[in-house]
């Protein structure tokens, strides 16, 4: 039997931090190995115990905040690492970037299975569509989320203007006000926020008389947290790089 995986969870207290324990409880080949978070206490350890402890870890998966990013990516030097923060800036970007020159990351806005299917079946769909239909994006979270869009909705909006040809340039981020006629090298990324919502994630293909919604909708954290969890025995024995999910699942 291959030796059980060691994890180290970076946001441990967190909503991903403990979908992640829950999973890694019921599996029996991976287990938490070393949890940390920005609080500590009650056997969670500071980012420092990341540097500390690295001989005891096989992999790392960060769920934190993307302003924490920069001090997370190195705290994390020397162990591959999953990363499922969202909204990163161009330093934080950067930092990852440096990072997989030397070890193999694992970067996803989002971990599921589901949502990497949508991503792939978005692209086929776009372009089969062709010119003819308008593709719109909106996405739903709950009220604790803070950055907007979301990082799906994001990757969502850059893989539908790939398929079309297009650029960042052709994002709408809202609409309001005297905003005049759709043109066809526009793409609309729209946000709601409330509730308990876990993520929803709409692309709507509009063309006459008919309109095409391929729709994905979380259930639970536990999708991310597997998917995470998969990854990270996947990454474990790979060069240095950056992957993303569809280099996970094996999806072209
Ligand atoms: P959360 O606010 O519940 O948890 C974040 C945790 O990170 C907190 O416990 C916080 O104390 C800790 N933290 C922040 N900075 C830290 C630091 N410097 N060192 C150690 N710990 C630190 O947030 P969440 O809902 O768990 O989401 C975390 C991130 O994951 C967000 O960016 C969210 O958008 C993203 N997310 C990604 C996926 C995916 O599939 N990729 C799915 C869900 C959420």
């Amino acid at each position: 039997m291959a030796e059980e995986l060691r994890i180290a969870m970076v946001g441990a207290r967190g909503r991903m931090g403990r979908a992640v324990a829950d999973v890694l409880a019921e599996s029996d080949d991976a287990r938490l190995a070393l949890a940390v978070d920005r609080e500590a206490g009650d056997g969670v350890l500071g980012l420092e115990a990341l540097v500390i402890s690295s001989a005891d870890v096989d992999v790392a998966i960060d769920f934190t905040h993307a302003s924490s990013a920069v001090d997370v990516f190195e705290a994390c030097a020397g162990m591959p690492l999953v990363t499922g923060t969202t909204g990163l800036d161009e330093e934080g970007r950067a930092a990852l970037e440096k990072l997989a020159t030397v070890q193999p990351v694992v970067h996803a806005p989002n971990m599921s299975v589901g949502v990497n299917l949508l991503f792939h079946l978005a692209k086929v769909a776009t372009e089969l569509a062709g010119e003819g239909f308008d593709a719109e994006i909106v996405e739903m979270h709950h009220r604790h989320k803070t950055d907007a869009p979301s990082g799906t909705a994001a990757r969502l909006a850059e893989v539908v203007s790939a398929a079309k040809e297009l650029g960042p340039e052709a994002w709408r981020f809202g609409r309001s006000g005297q905003v005049g006629a759709r043109t066809r090298d526009e793409i609309g990324v729209m946000t709601l926020r409330g509730g308990s919502v876990i993520g929803d994630h709409t692309l709507y293909l509009a063309g006459s008389d008919e309109v095409l919604e391929l729709t994905h909708r979380a259930g639970s954290r536990s999708i991310f947290a597997r998917g995470a969890v998969h990854a990270a025995r996947w990454v474990r024995s790979r060069p240095p790089g950056l992957y993303s999910m569809s280099d996970v699942l094996g999806i072209s």
